[in-house]
């Protein structure tokens, strides 16, 4: 009677054996000061600006003249023609171009239903957990793709139908250049494939030659899915809020097949979150958002130096708020997790969660506050200092 795929999600290499060796560990230890550097949540607060607007939504809702219930099933026509005006501007994609959800968590995995049960989908080895998880729980095949030194996915020989790509990535922390994106359009073009584009990370892109979205590529409106949350620029991570763009250029009758699933398995997003990410591209409103960008930036510039300083082969931290790490010993990644939570009472997440081939790295975050940061960057020093 159960779904059998569900087994297929890895149970020993996850974030629920993270949370509870973690939970042991403070219980054990209850004075102790641990820093969490571990799971992807943001610690600056939501900005006013944007609760403000989620304030004002919540007041439209105990009126009769603006209450909002059902109906608003791919988003709020305010919001969608705000992402299209203020993200896509010159890029030709237009509001009903766009659907709102309730996080990239969810739409990422639920845009496989447009898709047949028989689909291989690719995905990175190390990746976001969710795109292979997800695939299993909804039994499709799950193939993994090779990746190159820098941990990028290396393009296949052979075909594959559904192509997942995190980029700025979690977890490895670089990002694709316009050049090797366009050889990925160009393969799922050749290959009628798909891309599924996830760029949560998009404002933390600062190096030359970074797309801010996929349909800076030509040709890439007929194949590429790109996706965007709220969640790490907002801090709607709690109130839940994206969008994902499935172009026109689809066709109309993978569209209609869309919108009809849409209608019959989902109500549409929160009215007040997406009122507040609506808020999100206030002029007030981006400038606390680019202060906290900034914030977690130069907390990821420091953790790398630190890390790189200590003897670590460090990838990523400049163009998205992670750093994929490797122990100058090559620890087994829990043995290093273990590390860092006993010796220096900082958590960070075992690489082998993201897949197999990160057996022998930890992923760091660079989202916390800037005094954990650097009050952790001190205990790094003085551990490996002392173990030299
Ligand atoms: N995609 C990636 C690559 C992420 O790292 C995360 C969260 O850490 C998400 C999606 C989840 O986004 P949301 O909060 O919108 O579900």
């Amino acid at each position: 009677m159960l779904n059998q795929k569900l087994f297929k999600i890895e149970k020993e290499d996850s974030y629920n054996k993270h949370s509870r060796l973690i939970k042991e560990y403070k219980e054990a230890h209850p004075l102790a000061k641990i820093i969490s550097l571990g799971i992807g949540d943001v610690s600056f607060p939501v900005p006013v600006p944007i609760a403000e607007a989620m304030k004002k939504a919540c007041g439209d809702l105990t009126s009769m003249d603006t209450f909002r219930g059902y109906g608003a099933y791919f988003g709020i026509e305010s919001l969608r023609k705000t992402i299209a005006r203020k993200d896509y501007e010159g890029l030709g994609i237009g509001p009903e171009e766009i659907y709102v959800g309730d996080g990239t968590k969810t739409d990422c995995t639920a845009i496989l239903e447009l898709f047949d049960e028989k689909v291989k989908v690719l995905v990175g080895n190390p990746t976001y957990p969710v795109y292979r998880n997800g695939a299993y729980a909804m039994g499709r095949e799950v193939c993994e793709c090779s990746c190159d030194e820098e941990c990028k996915m290396t393009v296949p020989g052979e075909r594959y139908d559904i192509i997942y790509i995190c980029s700025p990535c979690n977890p490895v922390g670089n990002a694709y250049t316009k050049e090797e994106l366009s050889r990925w359009v160009e393969y799922a073009r050749d290959n009628g494939s798909y891309i599924v584009y996830d760029n949560v990370y998009k404002d933390f892109a600062e190096s030359p030659g970074l797309p801010k979205s996929i349909y800076e590529k030509e040709g890439s409106k007929s194949c590429c899915i790109e996706m965007h949350s709220f969640s790490k620029n907002a801090s709607l991570s709690g109130t839940r809020c994206s969008y994902f763009v499935l172009p026109k250029e689809f066709g109309d009758e993978m569209i209609s097949l869309w919108r009809e699933r849409t209608i019959n398995r989902f109500n549409g997003a929160s009215y007040v979150a997406q009122k507040g990410a609506e808020a999100s591209y206030l002029p007030e409103a981006q400038e606390i958002i680019k202060k906290n960008i900034k914030v977690y930036k130069e907390n990821g510039k420091l953790l790398r130096k630190t890390l790189l300083e200590a003897g670590f082969f460090v990838t990523g931290g400049i163009d998205a708020p992670y750093l994929w790490v490797q122990t100058p010993r090559k620890d087994e990644c829990w043995e290093a997790f273990r590390i860092f939570l006993e010796k220096m009472n900082i958590v960070v997440v075992p690489g082998s969660i993201f897949g197999s081939r990160g057996r022998h790295h930890i992923r760091i975050s660079a989202l916390g506050s800037r005094e954990d940061c650097i009050e952790a960057c001190e205990r790094i020093r003085d551990h490996y200092e002392k173990s030299c």
